[in-house]
C-alpha cells in the first residue's frame, strides 16, 4: 500500500502489473473520474488534488481537440474503451496543464479487467524534454546537411573531426582531404599571427568568436567568410570540441565596395570623386596639424584650358574620352604616395605625399604639363591639352582645407591668366590680385550702366605743324570707394562678360556729349579702342556707324585703334570690316604696333591710315641705343612708302620727341604733353596749346653718331 497525496489512496489492483516507476504521474480512473493520483501527477498537471478529483473526465486534462483534429473527449472515450477490451492500451496525447501549457506525453492505460465499468490506471509520461532533444538533433542533422552556412567541428586540438556540405562545396575540398588536419589549412596569409592570437585569447576567454577572416580556396584563390566560432565543453567543464560555422562573403563585399566606389568614386575616369578627396585631405591636414611641425604638404589644383570649348564644339563624348584620356597620362606620372581626384568636370585635385619636397613637386608638375602637350589621339582626330596648375601649400597658404584648396584655384586661376600650360604657386599678391578681380567682375556691369566709366581724352600732336590732331579715348573708372581701376584691368573682363559692345557704345556716347557742351574751334579726330571681340563682330561695322549718326558725330572725325592680335585671330574678317568703315571715311589704326607678330607685310595687303609705333620703342629711344633707332627709322620710312602715317605712343621726353621729329615721325602721343585729361582739361589744352615749342625742334641733333646715322634725312 502507498499513500498518495491529498489523502487519497490508490489502491493496486491485484491483477495489474503496474510498472510506472515512482517519478511518473499515475491517475486512477473509476467511471471515468479521477478517484486517486500520485504526487508526481499533481505535478505534472501544476494541480491540487481537489482540482484533479472533482473534474468530470480525464479528457478534461487535455484541450479541447488534439492534433488530428478528433474532440479531446471523443477520443479519450475511444482509448478507454480499448485499454478496457484489451486490457492494456497505450499512446501519445496532447495533455493540457492547469496553468494552461500543453505538453505531449505518452499514456499508458492499463484495465483491471475486461469489463465496461472496469477501473482504469493511466501512467502518463511527460514527452517535453524527449521531444526538445529530439527536435533539436533533427535540427541539428538538417542544419548540417542542408544549410548554406558551412559547419566544421573540430576536438579538443582543433584538429577536424566532421565538416558539412556546404563547407565542401565553399572551400572546394571534398570531405575526406579534410578529416584530421588542423582547422586552420587553409590559412591565406592575408593576417598575422597577431591576428590569430586574438583569436584564440577571445575564444578562450569568452568560448566564443566572430569575425570576417581570408581563407584560401582549394584552388588557390584567397576568399572572405564570416566566421563563428564556438567552444563546446564536456561534463567536466573543459573544451571538447569547437564548432566553426562560416559563409562565403565574396560577394557582400564585392556588393559593399561597389556602393563604397559610387558614393567614393568618379565612375568616368574611375578616379576617388570629391567627397573623398575632401575626406582625405582632411585627415592628412588633421594628422600634420596634431605633429609637432616641420612638415609640408603641397596640393596641386589642374585645369583643363578651353576644356569648355573643346566639348562645345566637339560634343559630350569626346569631352568625356578626352577627360579619360588625360587622367590615364597624369596617372602614369604620379608616385605611389601621391593622391590624385576629379573634383568636378575638368578639374582635379593632386595631393602629393609630404615627403615630396617643394623643388621635387615643381618638377613633377612640369613633367606633367610636358607630357600633355603631346597631342591626343582620340575618334581620328589629334587634339591638343594644355594644363593649368596652381599650387598651394601647407602650412604657409593654410593649415585647413578650405583655405587650401581656395588657394591653389586661386593660383590656378592665375596660371591660367598667364596663358595656360603654366604651374603657379600661391602667393599673398596673387591673392590680392584675384580678390580685385573678383570683385571687378562683380561690379562692371552696374558701373557701365550707371555711366560710372567714363571716357578721358589723351591729345595726339602732328609733328609737322605742331598742331592738335585729334583725342585717343582712354576708359576711367574711379569707384565709388575712390579707388582707380585700371582699363588693362576691366576691359579684359568687359570682354569675357561680353560687356565690351556696351562699354563702347557708352564711351563713344559720352564722348559726343562731351563734344556738344563744349565744342572747340579746332577739328580733332577722336581715335576709339577697339577690342577684337568687337571688330570680329560682322554686325561691327554697321552698328558703329548707326552709333555715330545717332550722336551726331562725323564719320570724318572719328578714328578706331585695333591691335594686331585683332588681325591675327581673323585676317579676312578684320580686312573687310575695316574696308567697310574706311569707305564711310573713319580712319583706322593698328594699335601697340610691333609688340605683335603682325609683320610689315600685313600693311601690304591692309589699307591702313596710321601706325602707332608701341611706347616700348619710343622708352628706348635714347642716343646711346642707335640699334633701336634704326629699327624705328626703319620701321617709319616703310610706313610711309606704303602711304601709312606713323604715330609715336608713349612719348615722356623732349629727347625722344626731337629724335622723332627727325626721324620724320607723323604724331606723337604721350606724357611729355599730357595724359588723358577730363573734356574741360582737355579744351583747356587744346586752346594753351603752343605749336612754336615743336616748331622750335629744328633738327638740333642731340648726338653726333645719331647725326651721322640720320645724315641721309637732313
Ligand atoms: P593703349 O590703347 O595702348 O592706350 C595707351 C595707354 O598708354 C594708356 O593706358 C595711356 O594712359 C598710356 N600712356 C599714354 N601716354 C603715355 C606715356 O607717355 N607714358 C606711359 N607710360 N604711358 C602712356 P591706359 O589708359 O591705362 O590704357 C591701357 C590700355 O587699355 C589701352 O592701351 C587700351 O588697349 C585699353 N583701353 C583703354 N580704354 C579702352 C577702351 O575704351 N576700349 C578698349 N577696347 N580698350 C581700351
Ligand atoms: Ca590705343
Ligand atoms: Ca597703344
Amino acid at each position: 500500500m502507498k499513500s498518495y497525496a491529498d489523502g487519497n489512496t490508490l489502491r493496486m489492483p491485484d491483477s495489474c502489473q503496474f510498472q510506472a516507476a515512482e517519478r511518473e504521474a499515475v491517475l486512477l480512473l473509476c467511471d471515468d473520474q479521477i478517484t486517486a493520483f500520485n504526487d508526481a501527477a499533481r505535478q505534472l498537471f501544476q494541480a491540487s488534488g481537489q482540482q484533479l478529483t472533482t473534474l468530470q473526465h480525464p479528457a478534461q486534462l487535455s484541450p479541447a481537440t488534439q492534433p488530428c483534429g478528433k474532440a479531446s473527449f471523443e477520443k479519450a472515450e475511444l482509448m478507454l474503451a480499448k485499454a478496457r477490451a484489451q486490457g492494456r492500451h497505450q499512446f501519445y496525447w496532447l495533455h493540457q496543464r492547469f496553468n494552461g501549457d500543453l505538453f505531449y506525453a505518452l499514456v499508458t492505460l492499463t484495465a483491471e479487467d475486461t469489463t465496461e465499468s472496469a477501473r482504469v490506471q493511466a501512467v502518463v509520461q511527460d514527452l517535453t524534454a524527449q521531444t526538445r532533444h529530439m527536435l533539436d538533433a533533427a535540427m541539428g542533422r538538417l542544419m548540417f546537411s542542408k544549410s548554406h552556412d558551412a559547419l566544421m567541428i573540430t576536438d579538443s586540438n582543433n584538429l577536424i573531426l566532421d565538416v558539412s556540405p556546404a563547407f565542401c562545396q565553399i572551400t572546394g575540398y571534398a570531405r575526406t582531404e579534410t578529416l584530421g588536419k588542423p582547422a586552420g589549412f587553409m590559412r591565406s596569409g592575408v593576417h598575422d599571427q597577431q591576428f590569430y592570437a586574438c583569436l584564440w585569447q577571445q575564444l578562450l576567454q569568452t568560448g566564443c568568436w566572430e569575425g570576417e577572416i581570408w581563407d584560401k580556396h582549394r584552388q588557390g584563390h584567397l576568399f572572405p567568410k564570416d566566421l563563428k566560432i564556438c567552444a563546446v565543453a564536456g561534463p567536466d567543464g573543459h573544451v571538447m570540441n569547437y564548432l566553426a560555422l562560416f559563409s562565403d562573403v565574396t560577394e557582400k563585399i564585392q556588393h559593399k565596395q561597389e556602393l563604397e566606389k559610387l558614393a567614393y568614386y568618379d565612375t568616368l575616369t574611375g578616379l576617388p570623386n570629391r567627397a573623398l578627396l575632401l575626406e582625405t585631405l582632411e585627415r592628412k591636414v588633421s594628422t600634420l596639424n596634431q605633429q609637432a611641425g616641420g612638415q609640408h604638404l603641397a596640393l596641386a589644383f589642374i585645369d583643363i584650358d578651353n576644356f569648355k570649348a573643346i566639348n562645345d564644339t566637339k560634343g559630350h563624348l569626346f569631352g568625356d574620352l578626352l577627360i579619360k584620356a588625360v587622367t590615364a597620362r597624369i596617372a602614369a606620372l604620379l608616385d605611389q604616395d601621391d593622391f590624385l581626384g576629379r573634383m568636378s568636370g575638368d578639374e582635379f585635385l593632386l595631393i602629393f605625399s609630404a615627403s615630396c619636397t617643394l623643388s621635387e613637386v615643381e618638377l613633377r608638375l612640369n613633367r606633367i604639363l610636358e607630357v600633355l602637350r603631346e597631342p591626343f589621339a582620340l575618334e581620328d582626330s589629334s587634339q591638343h591639352v594644355n594644363l593649368s596648375i596652381g599650387v598651394s601649400l601647407y602650412p604657409t597658404d593654410g593649415t585647413d582645407c578650405k583655405s587650401l584648396i581656395a588657394k591653389a584655384d586661386i593660383a590656378m586661376y592665375h596660371a591660367k591668366k598667364s596663358g595656360g600650360s603654366h604651374v603657379r604657386f600661391y602667393c599673398a599678391e596673387v591673392g590680392a590680385q584675384f580678390f580685385e578681380q573678383s570683385d571687378i567682375e562683380l561690379h562692371l556691369a552696374e558701373a557701365i550702366s550707371q555711366g560710372a566709366i567714363v571716357p578721358k581724352f589723351q591729345p595726339k600732336i602732328a609733328l609737322q605743324h605742331g598742331t592738335i590732331s585729334g583725342a585717343e579715348i582712354l576708359a576711367r573708372w574711379c569707384r565709388q570707394n575712390g579707388d582707380y581701376v585700371a582699363p588693362d584691368k576691366f576691359i579684359p573682363v568687359a570682354e569675357q562678360q561680353r560687356l565690351i559692345h556696351k562699354l563702347s557704345d557708352s564711351l563713344l556716347s559720352q564722348s559726343a556729349l562731351c563734344l556738344q557742351q563744349q565744342g572747340i574751334t579746332v577739328p580733332i579726330t577722336l581715335a576709339f579702342n577697339v577690342s577684337a571681340q568687337q571688330l570680329l563682330d560682322p554686325k561691327f561695322g554697321r552698328d558703329f556707324l548707326a552709333l555715330l549718326h545717332h550722336r551726331g558725330l562725323s564719320p570724318q572725325l572719328c578714328e578706331i585703334e585695333i591691335t594686331e592680335s585683332c588681325l591675327i585671330e581673323n585676317f579676312g574678317q578684320a580686312k573687310d570690316c575695316i574696308n567697310q568703315l574706311r569707305q564711310q571715311g573713319i580712319k583706322v589704326s593698328i594699335d601697340d604696333f610691333g609688340t605683335g607678330f603682325c609683320s610689315l607685310n600685313y600693311l601690304r595687303s591692309l589699307s591702313v591710315d596710321t601706325i602707332k609705333l608701341d611706347r616700348s620703342f619710343i622708352a628706348e629711344l635714347d642716343p646711346q641705343n642707335l640699334n633701336n633707332i634704326i629699327v624705328v627709322k626703319a620701321i617709319i620710312d616703310l610706313a610711309h612708302q606704303l602711304g601709312i602715317r606713323v604715330l609715336a605712343e608713349g612719348v615722356e621726353t623732349r629727347s625722344q620727341l626731337h629724335i622723332l621729329k627727325t626721324l620724320q615721325c607723323d604724331e606723337v602721343q604721350g606724357f611729355y604733353f599730357a595724359p588723358a585729361l577730363a573734356w574741360r582739361d582737355f579744351c583747356q589744352f587744346v586752346s594753351g596749346f603752343d605749336a612754336s615749342s615743336i616748331q622750335q625742334l629744328n633738327h638740333n641733333l642731340p648726338h653726333s653718331a645719331l647725326a651721322a646715322l640720320l645724315a641721309d634725312k637732313q
